[in-house]
């Protein structure tokens, strides 16, 4: 006869859940170039790629940086119950297809999530225990401007969105488990490892 003591009684053996690491950050304070680092450093470690409604910038592919679907592609996403969740930023779709992660998860391997504060609420709601939700502050208002100017991906009116968007994104810091200014990539970077 088993009790529910014999089936704990090899936890060694029992496989590892693998865990869903959310970062988040205005657009420009370095969360890309350092969930980058992380999925090429740790093997483990999957970043789920989104489907989103917005145009590739330049140097984007697609299915490297996101899947670049049409309207009615995301709308068939959303209602056949295909996304782990989704939301509008600057008036365009992006979500979090479920399948890949759910895959990765039972694998036992992490998944990198790349949301926003209202993807990274809805993937909290679902799975609160195996949440680890991380914040990236830039060190200043200034400095998230030069960078986004410096990166000369976009025109001045989408870079004047994205800092109004990124202060919206910033008043939920407080929603988060970890915050990290990233004021020099190496220092972020080692916070994350340490995180
Ligand atoms: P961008 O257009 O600069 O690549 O991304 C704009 C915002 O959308 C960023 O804050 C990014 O984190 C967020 N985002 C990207 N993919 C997803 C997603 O699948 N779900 C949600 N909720 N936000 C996303």
């Amino acid at each position: 006869m088993t009790t529910p003591h014999d089936d704990h009684s090899k936890p060694w053996e029992t496989q590892r859940r693998g865990l869903l690491l959310l970062l988040c950050s205005p657009a420009g304070a370095g969360k890309t170039s350092l969930s980058r680092r992380l999925v090429a450093d740790y093997a483990d470690l999957t970043l789920s790629i989104s489907a989103t409604t917005r145009n590739a910038r330049p140097g984007e592919e697609h299915e490297r940086e996101y899947f670049f679907v049409d309207d009615a592609e995301f709308d068939r996403l959303t209602n056949e119950n295909l996304l782990l969740e989704w939301a509008s930023v600057n008036n365009k779709r992006y979500g979090t297809p479920k399948a890949p992660v759910m895959d990765a998860l039972e694998a036992g391997k992490d998944v990198l999530f790349d949301v926003d504060w209202q993807g990274a609420r809805q993937i909290y709601a679902q799975a609160p225990t195996d949440t680890v939700r991380v914040f990236v502050l830039p060190p200043s208002w200034s400095d998230l401007s030069r960078r986004l100017h410096a990166r000369a991906q976009d025109s001045e009116e989408v870079i004047q969105a994205r800092l109004a968007l990124g202060r919206e994104e910033i008043t939920h810091w407080s929603e988060f488990d970890y915050v990290i200014v990233d004021k020099d990539f190496d220092r972020a970077y080692a916070g994350l490892i340490h995180i």
